[in-house]
């Protein structure tokens, strides 16, 4: 077994949950002084965190900035429809290591990520949605021995759960395709490895810390930029195991 350091996920996962974590604390303490520039502060609390990570992210190897490029083709994904457009219309300028695209890589994601957790409490729990790709992607990784990188992983989660969604009908058709363009262009796998059987998967995904009795509940993408659920029901949708196994077993 072969257990390799995936920076990657320190920096566009790890670094950013501690920067939301900061930014987050830095505007109730603000709020809590009774100051009215929270925002501006936050948002330099943002802006030295994306100065930090692009600095890490010039300095990765091809296939770390891929592995990390799939966290942020996920907030597009989630959140941000032009965010999205931006990272396949500037696919390869952000390859290229191009300072102001990964600039702006690094600023949206970053932002998407920290507004998400800052309103969390008033919006029942909304940063769950960040788990998009994470279900099946953490069964991948523990199935591969942890041989995927962390955003492999990630990616072919996103696109195995996508597709999943279509066969259920509550994402818009396309979404998937539109996600396999762009992970492709990052030079990112889109197809569940060898190295598990769908039973296995399923099995790992049923021991997630997020499934409670034995209900598999995924975050799911109703389109580009927007996801199921809402702030009565929960930011989480119900799957059949049934269409779990297809969807895993027979991509389209
Ligand atoms: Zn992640």
């Amino acid at each position: 077994m072969v257990l390799r350091a995936d920076p990657s996920r320190l920096l566009v996962s790890e670094i950013a949950t501690a920067g939301a974590r900061d930014a987050a604390a830095l505007v109730k303490n603000l709020l809590r002084a009774g100051r009215d520039c929270a925002c501006s502060r936050w948002g330099a609390g943002v802006g030295d965190m994306a100065g930090f990570l692009e600095a890490l992210l010039t300095s990765l190897p091809p296939v770390q900035l891929s592995a990390g490029l799939a966290e942020a083709v996920k907030h597009g994904a989630i959140a941000d429809a032009e965010y999205f457009a931006f990272l396949e219309t500037d696919g390869a300028a952000i390859l290229a290591k191009d300072g102001a695209a990964l600039e702006r890589v690094v600023q949206r994601s970053v932002e998407i990520k920290a507004s998400l957790v800052a309103e969390d409490e008033r919006e029942a729990g909304r940063r769950a949605i960040l788990n998009v790709g994470h279900t099946i992607g953490h069964a991948i990784e523990a199935t591969s021995k942890f041989e995927v990188l962390h955003g492999e992983a990630v990616a072919i989660g996103m696109v195995l759960e996508a597709r999943l969604g279509e066969a259920m009908g509550v994402t818009k058709k396309g979404t998937a395709a539109r996600i396999v363009q762009l992970l492709e262009q990052f030079r990112l796998p889109v197809e569940r490895p060898d190295g598990a059987t769908v039973d296995q998967l399923i099995e790992v995904m049923r021991g997630d810390k997020k499934v409670r009795g034995g209900e598999i509940r995924l975050a799911m993408p109703k389109e580009i930029g927007a996801m199921n659920g809402d702030k009565k029901g929960g930011w989480t949708v119900a799957v059949e195991e049934a269409n779990l196994h297809t969807s895993i077993t027979n991509p389209p």
